[in-house]
């Protein structure tokens, strides 16, 4: 039997026949027009006034905080169960990162968490729409952030297809950060987008993202920027990708549905309950007390499981030596089951008869 992995990437013909057209059109590889046109479909996929595509979801984050200015000294309220880009992005600038406590329904920052972490240092706050969804106190938390103009940076890497009141998720702060690395909705191996309502940020992140350019091709520099820059050779997977969005979607949430059909009943396992109107998740994720011996028995039944994120706090990177009590219970029960759009309604029984052989046996 072939391993079923926890997540692999799904292409067809059509990204096949798109990079070929491109590469005999006399490509230049670099980001070009087929740049541009990838980012106008995300623009026009989460109805953003701009998009700004960057090499990966990480220097989304970090290009932001320096459009806002965010400098050493400053702080930057981030969860702490998260994907450690997040608050990565804002310790290599300098700035510290403030870490908060999750919702144990949604994992999404707890806003009661957050008012409690703002100082007179705080700049801006990093929401992460964990695995599609938003905070129950989501509302809150926008409202919040203007009232005490505090910039908001809506981390939607695993959101891309989900929405809010109707909304695409990544559209609720003063800008909003997608990732396409492959374990995301699309991929295009690496890769990630900006999008924004501001005409000031949105010039701030084209500059940025090309050593601080005025303009293309110009050799005056306005600001200290880098490159950040995508490629066209990956704008044409991501063109075929983003019309794929609409099917995966779909099948996401299928994919969920029969996970918690079958899982429901095990009460060894606890599954999170969502709300499929609004959220197509990313992962399918649980939670079990003995989630080690979980991981290693799927193992041995071929199929892939990943841990949860640990808390960021307590890693080496950060050692903060502060209780987080819900990501730390969640860290250390979690796990992610296969989710990729390419697993089949059989593996997913497959899956869950296995898990409730473990559940028997231990
Ligand atoms: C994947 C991810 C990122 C980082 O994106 P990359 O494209 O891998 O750099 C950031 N934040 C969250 C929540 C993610 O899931």
């Amino acid at each position: 039997m072939e391993f079923i992995n926890y997540m692999q990437p799904s292409y067809d013909n059509n990204e096949i026949e798109a990079v070929t057209r491109y590469i005999n059109s006399g490509a230049w590889l670099t980001e070009f027009k087929e740049t541009r046109s990838f980012e106008d479909s995300i623009s026009t996929y989460t109805s953003s006034k701009y998009c700004s595509v960057m090499a990966n979801g990480t220097v989304t984050l970090i290009a932001s905080l320096m459009a806002m200015g965010i400098k050493a000294g400053d702080e930057v309220i981030v969860p702490d169960f998260t994907m450690s880009a997040t608050s990565h992005a804002a310790a290599i600038l300098g700035a510290k990162p403030v870490f908060v406590d999750v919702e144990p329904s949604t994992l999404c920052m707890d806003f009661e968490q957050m008012q409690k972490a703002v100082s007179e240092k705080t700049k801006a706050v990093i929401f992460v729409d964990l695995n599609g969804r938003y905070a129950k106190k989501f509302d809150e938390i926008i409202d919040f952030c203007k009232a005490k103009k505090l910039w908001l940076i809506e981390d939607a890497a695993q959101a891309l297809g989900s929405t809010y009141n109707g909304r695409a998720l990544g559209t609720f702060g003063d800008v909003g950060s997608y990732s396409f690395s492959m374990p995301k909705i699309i991929t295009t191996g690496q890769g990630g987008a900006v999008v924004t309502a501001s005409d000031e940020l949105y010039e701030k992140l084209l500059r940025i993202r090309d050593f601080g350019r005025e303009k293309a091709g110009s050799d005056h520099y306005m600001e200290i920027g880098a490159n950040f820059k995508f490629t066209d050779l990956q704008a044409v997977i991501g063109i075929e990708q983003m019309k794929k969005m609409p099917d995966r979607i779909i099948r996401k949430k299928e994919i969920c549905k029969k996970y918690d059909e079958y899982l429901s009943g095990i009460d060894k396992v606890t599954i999170f309950e969502n709300n499929y109107e609004d959220t197509a998740p990313c992962f399918y994720e649980v939670l079990c007390d003995q989630r080690d011996g979980l991981i290693d028995f799927l193992k041995s039944k071929n199929i892939g499981a990943r841990k949860f994120y640990p808390p960021l706090h307590s890693e080496p990177a950060y050692c903060i030596h502060e209780s987080y009590p819900v990501t730390e219970d969640i860290s250390a029960k979690g796990l992610w089951l296969p989710s990729s759009v390419l697993l089949t309604d059989e593996q997913i029984k497959y899956i869950c008869d296995c898990i409730a052989e473990f559940c028997k046996a231990n």
